[in-house]
């Protein structure tokens, strides 16, 4: 059957309110038709370049501007990230995802790193996966040829709720981005998070904004804020799991082919509660103790929950070929030393405002 890409805000919503157990039953009965409910995919996430970032997002400790206690770090080695990824694929993952933060993309020597770890993490036999800020079509060209198997990019919430999350940059360029993406090969992984004050109706913006994009992203995470002292988002209540269930099963039935990942916000998850959401539909986890700079499962625990669960990782390039990674002396793609005007919003976030005078008064 075609896929829907025609989905409505209310549609989303009506499902996202049907009665529990109907909805699991629909998500559940989906996801069997679509993918082996005994199979979860792995990831491991690494944050190659740690805080100092110049955006405002709300929920972020490695936003400069907030004073939390994140020990920042400049970009990793090539040769360090390669060990780490090494490490990964003996415990498990099929998977990293690399994770800077950056508000773009810059062409220059960094990048040009970046593209060597691609290389080289491609040349363990491991999907990779990056999340570096805006991108241009010619950042993303090269990545792909370097051999990137999926950028993620993520919406975060509604279009409506992004302006009461972050400023300093506008909700078209994450589609701009995410656009420049699907000019290529490389899958496109894009999703957000729940818990930070938004309402049902915007879970549901967010998911009409994924589930409408043609193709529909090969996967989309869905976190769980966990809320970090000094951040503007410091004092939300944690999402209570029903919640989370609600929105796996739903983002399962609107993207049906759709890799749906567990997220952040895992460790305040009982099993139990993590098993609902692996029957609604999430067929991937990270792993690893740190989810970028937030506190994660550790693996040896996920791969006894695995265990008891009987569900297997799943191995890499099962839903797509290994893409083919094309050595730097014989790129096709130069830097072009592209200066893009990614928005800047500007408008006032009062509780970002807020966390940034508290910060200073800190320091
Ligand atoms: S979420 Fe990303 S872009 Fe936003 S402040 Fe954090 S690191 Fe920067």
């Amino acid at each position: 059957m075609a896929l829907k890409h025609d989905w409505t805000k209310e549609e989303i919503l009506d499902i996202y309110n049907k009665p529990f157990m109907d909805l699991l039953y629909e998500a559940a009965s989906i996801h069997r038709e679509h993918h082996d409910p005994n199979t979860v995919q792995v990831s491991t996430l690494l944050s190659i370049k740690t805080g100092g970032c110049p955006e405002d997002c709300g929920y972020c400790p490695q936003a400069a501007r907030y004073h939390t206690d994140l020990e920042g770090n400049d970009l990793m080695s090539v040769n360090q990230v390669k060990a780490q990824a090494l490490r990964a694929k003996a415990s498990g993952s099929s998977r990293v995802c690399m994770g800077a933060a950056w508000r773009n993309v810059k062409d220059g020597e960094e990048f040009d790193n970046v593209l060597e770890m691609v290389r080289s993490i491609n040349k363990l036999d491991m999907e990779v996966c990056c999340t570096l800020g805006m991108l241009t079509e010619n950042q993303a060209a090269r990545l792909a040829e370097a051999g990137l198997y999926a950028y993620n990019h993520n919406l975060d919430t509604s279009e409506d709720y992004y302006k009461e999350v972050i400023s300093t940059r506008g909700f078209d360029d994450r589609l701009a981005t995410i656009d420049n993406v699907r000019k290529t090969n490389v899958t496109v992984c894009s999703g957000g998070i729940i818990g930070m004050g938004e309402s049902p109706a915007d879970r549901a913006g967010m998911l009409v904004a994924l589930a409408t994009l043609n193709p529909q992203p090969e996967s989309v995470p869905i976190n769980a804020l966990v809320p970090v002292e000094g951040t503007p988002m410091e004092e939300q209540e944690p999402v209570p799991i029903w919640e989370m269930i609600r929105m796996v099963a739903t983002t399962r039935i609107v993207m049906p082919e759709t890799q749906v990942r567990l997220s952040a916000g895992r460790t305040q998850m009982s099993r139990e509660g993590q098993a609902m959401c692996f029957f609604a539909g999430a067929n991937s986890i990270f792993a690893g103790d740190k989810l970028l700079t937030t506190p994660n499962p550790d693996v040896n625990e996920d791969m006894e929950m695995f265990k008891m669960l009987g569900l297997n990782p799943q191995k890499p390039f099962v839903k797509k070929s290994q893409p083919e990674s094309v050595a730097a002396e014989n790129s096709q793609f130069q830097s072009q030393n592209e200066k893009p005007k990614w928005s800047r919003p500007g408008h006032k976030i009062e509780r970002n405002l807020e966390a940034q005078q508290k910060a200073k008064t800190k320091v």
